[in-house]
């Protein structure tokens, strides 16, 4: 029988595979794709997150792949600079640096195949689970192959299927909302600098940045009201609407270059009340979605394995019964839980303050035109911007590697 089987080799699942995997422990990780280029699902990496990817002994690898840490973030409001923010915002602190997804978690695999503990199963999902006496004890994969495990960690993400296994329900948050990713060629005026723009015209908003493949991503929030006919997006001329919303210099790339077809990322935001069922821990976005705004998800899952690490290789270690395990799991979301309420709120507060100035066109008006020109108020609401992105970056709570 496994130690662990964890499900999902997304950035928690996989971190927390190569945790064990060096600390001893009989690893078995199941993956439903073939290879980690599927769909986007973010780079940039808050100094939460690059903290917990110092403790797991991972900062070469980052510095290794394709990176970019951020030089400043920027808000255009109808077409004027509002203001600006330099990264990083702490002096001598850590910028918020993007990292391109498919090879850091290349690296990580690569990292945790040194140990013959260690076993990777990709290409087929998890469907089902075998239990024993109310107790999960394996899992059943498309191809019908029965794994035993000790303990499964479900690790795959939003749409999470071992949370529905597990009966763990999710309480979703009203600010689900969907977003078109664009990605286009770049322009020379764009790579000489690194910046992240959040820009709003009229009702639409959008926030623009280099991307580590070296091209422009564009992530448009997508407004929809109740009876919306939800394809409509599909018939409308992107080039010319993105070009309408955006500051002259962009508008300029957009007109010269080939814009492909966006896709459409549904966000699910929520938490579960409860993580954890006997035989069963759910982690990263499995136990609580997050929204996309201010890069929060991939530091989140971090930081969970952290902790989870602290609380499961000491009883996976002494092979400790299955009644010791279980026991730890509630304590991994006692101490998690904190963090990822105040977070979420953060963020909530994030997209209402987008949502008013959206909404309230006089104050948009009213901040695009005195911003410009009165430092005062420049000032004030850059520093109010600030105040609010502290937590957002260095997280709530204390997080430290023990194991
Ligand atoms: C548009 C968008 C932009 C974002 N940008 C950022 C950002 O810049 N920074 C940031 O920190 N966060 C960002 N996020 C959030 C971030 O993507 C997630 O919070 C993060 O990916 C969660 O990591 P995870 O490992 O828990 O889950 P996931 O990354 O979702 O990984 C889950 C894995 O499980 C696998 N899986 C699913 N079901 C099964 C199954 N049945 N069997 C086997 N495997 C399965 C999936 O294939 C996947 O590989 C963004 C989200 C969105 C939607």
């Amino acid at each position: 029988m496994s130690q662990v089987v964890i499900i999902g080799a997304g950035p928690t699942g996989l971190t927390l595979a190569m945790l064990l995997a060096q600390r001893g422990i009989d690893v078995k990780l199941i993956e439903a794709s073939r290879n980690f280029r599927r769909t986007f699902r973010g780079e940039a990496l808050m100094p939460s997150g690059l903290e917990a990817i110092e403790f797991m002994g991972l900062t070469d690898l980052v510095a290794q792949i394709p990176h970019r840490p951020l030089d400043a973030w920027e808000f255009i409001i109808e077409n004027r600079s509002v203001f600006r923010v330099d990264e990083p915002m702490e002096p001598g602190g850590r910028a918020c640096t993007l990292i391109s997804q498919p090879d850091f978690l290349a690296g990580v695999m690569a990292a945790a195949q040194q140990y013959p503990n260690f076993e990777f199963i990709a290409g087929t999902a998890v469907r089902d689970f075998v239990w024993e006496n109310d107790r999960a004890v394996g899992v059943i994969l498309g191809d019908d192959r029965q794994i035993d495990a000790r303990l499964i960690v479900g690790a795959d993400g939003r749409s999470s299927i071992v949370r529905q296994k597990a009966k763990l329900p999710l309480d979703r948050q009203s600010q689900s909302f969907d977003v078109l990713w664009f990605k286009l060629p770049s322009s020379p005026e764009f790579a000489a600098e690194n910046i992240f723009y959040s820009i709003l015209c009229g009702n639409d908003g959008f926030g623009l940045f280099l991307g580590c493949d070296g091209k422009l991503q564009i992530g448009w929030s997508l407004q929809r009201q109740p009876g919306d006919d939800p394809n409509a997006w599909q018939r409308l001329n992107w080039k010319q609407k993105l070009a309408a919303a955006a500051p002259d210099r962009l508008a300029t790339v957009l007109q010269q270059q080939k814009l492909d077809r966006p896709f459409l990322l549904s966000v699910t935001v929520g938490l579960c009340p409860q993580w954890y069922a006997p035989g069963v821990l759910l982690l990263g976005d499995a136990a609580h979605p997050m929204s996309p705004i201010r890069a929060q998800g991939i530091n989140m899952g971090l930081r969970d394995v952290i902790v989870a690490a602290n609380y499961l290789v000491p009883v996976l270690q002494q092979h400790a019964d299955l009644a010791e395990i279980d026991a730890v799991l509630p304590q991994i979301q006692a101490e998690r839980e904190p963090e990822i309420i105040q977070i979420q709120k953060l963020q909530s507060a994030e997209v209402s303050q987008g949502e008013l100035l959206r909404n309230y066109a006089p104050l948009r008006y009213g901040v695009s035109w005195l911003a410009p020109h009165v430092s005062l108020i420049r000032n004030r609401l850059r520093q109010s911007w600030i105040d609010r992105q502290l937590l957002l970056r260095r997280g709530v709570t204390t997080v430290s590697l023990k194991v």
